[in-house]
């Protein structure tokens, strides 16, 4: 992609109604635009960062044998009066008062897997969505971390006992520390135990990730490790330790098991006429955008993770003519955005720091002499030159 036909426009000034580092950096580098407090356009550039989420996710459920479908965002009241949950705050509510804009989706998966499933050999079921949720936050201040319009994904299981919902349960949690991994999060990332709301079991687990900008507290303990969120802390860890770090941390994602709460509803059966076992396990994909900005950024811009980075390669030619290596790493399939606007190098070295890439290679008179380029790693200081013949292999290595 050639950066003068993006849909871009960076600023330097931070946009004045934004507190969170994430909704500044990712407005100023041209990824999202405001809308409204907790409404945001995703623009090229954001759009590609989400499908890098989206895809490490998706990779990830279906490791564990989900199956991916698409509910609609507009929900019929009948089924959140079943359940007790068309009055809660989070709702909104459409002026017929017969539909809401789903922020969860257990009222429509729980009936829908009931139809398509008759005997105990159904079961287990995993079942997902990739999908905007609307969600009446009061305290949308938080750019990505907190929206009104966001991306979430939920997967619903569904098991004939409570054994495989356990067995279940776990799975889910080592795909998520994957995924977290994949987002290069999981080193600031805590398996918390936290309560489990009015309308799940007693506990649930979430997954929290160190940042100033979270609107969590956690502790964690300093001898075993264990992590628990501020709601449910006793001051006594299961280890027996009374010695915790307290640190501010934002949910990124979180599991509960429903078990029979929501069947029982649906009067969702097997055979054997048990109430079928459900667990639940949303993580949020705008909002691991967010972090990852929150944790990985400095005072010249975004730093993105490799499998992130809305671009593998930022390649910027300073008075030289890049369009054969251009062409040659899009022939070679990397994803390469290319500066060859008519600015100063410094201009162009400014923006490319703010978007944050995860290569940079330069292309100048200077470097052409050596018949090399310059390549620089976002996150790192030091640059090298590259011989351009070596060039698609020593990316290759680096991707
Ligand atoms: P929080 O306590 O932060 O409001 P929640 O408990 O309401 O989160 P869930 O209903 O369990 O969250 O939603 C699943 C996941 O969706 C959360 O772990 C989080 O990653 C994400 N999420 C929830 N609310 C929002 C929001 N308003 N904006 C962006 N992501 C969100
Ligand atoms: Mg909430």
């Amino acid at each position: 992609m050639k950066q003068k036909e993006l849909l871009i426009k960076t600023t330097k000034e931070n946009p004045k109604d934004e507190k969170s580092i994430n909704a500044q950096l990712l407005i100023r580098a041209g990824f999202i635009d405001k809308l409204g407090a907790g409404i945001y356009s995703y623009l090229p550039l954001g759009l590609r960062v989400l499908e890098n989420i989206k895809k490490i996710v998706r990779e990830e459920m279906n490791n564990i044998d989900g199956q991916e479908v698409m509910m609609p965002s507009l929900l019929p009241k009948e089924n959140w009066e079943k359940t007790g949950r068309w009055n809660v705050p989070e709702m909104y509510k459409l002026e017929n008062n017969k539909f809401g804009l789903g922020w969860t989706h257990e009222e429509i998966v729980t009936p829908l897997v009931q139809k398509y499933t008759s005997s105990s050999k159904d079961f287990p079921k995993y079942i997902y969505q990739i999908q905007s949720k609307f969600r009446n936050e009061p305290r949308a201040k938080s750019g990505l971390l907190r929206g009104r319009d966001f991306i979430m994904k939920d997967l619903y299981s569904f098991h004939n006992n409570s054994e495989d919902l356990d067995n279940y349960y776990e799975k889910v949690k080592d795909a998520y520390f994957k995924i977290y991994e994949r987002c290069e999060i999981k080193d600031k990332t805590y398996f918390t135990l936290a309560s489990g709301g009015e309308f799940s079991s007693a506990f649930s687990h979430e997954f929290q990730t160190i940042t100033n900008a979270g609107e969590d507290i956690i502790y964690v303990c300093k001898k075993c490790g264990a992590s628990f969120n501020k709601e449910i802390f006793n001051k006594e860890c299961i280890c027996g330790s009374k010695d915790f770090d307290e640190k501010k941390s934002i949910e990124v994602g979180n599991i509960f098991k429903l078990d029979d709460k929501y069947s029982s509803v649906f009067n969702f059966k097997n055979e054997e006429s048990k109430n079928i076992l459900m667990g639940c396990y949303g993580l949020g994909i705008t909002r691991v955008m967010g972090a990852i900005v929150e944790v990985f950024h400095d005072e010249r811009g975004i730093i993105w993770p490799k499998e992130i980075s809305p671009f593998k390669v930022h390649l910027i030619s300073i008075n030289a003519d890049a369009e054969e290596i251009y062409n040659n790493l899009q022939k070679e399939g990397i994803e390469v955005l290319y500066d060859n606007r008519d600015k100063s190098a410094g201009e162009k070295l400014y923006e490319c720091d703010l978007i944050g890439c995860y290569l940079r290679i330069i292309v100048s008179e200077k470097t052409l002499e050596k018949l090399s380029v310059e390549v620089k790693k976002r996150k790192e200081e030091k640059t090298q030159l590259v011989e351009i013949k070596n060039l698609i292999e020593f990316i290759k290595n680096e991707l």
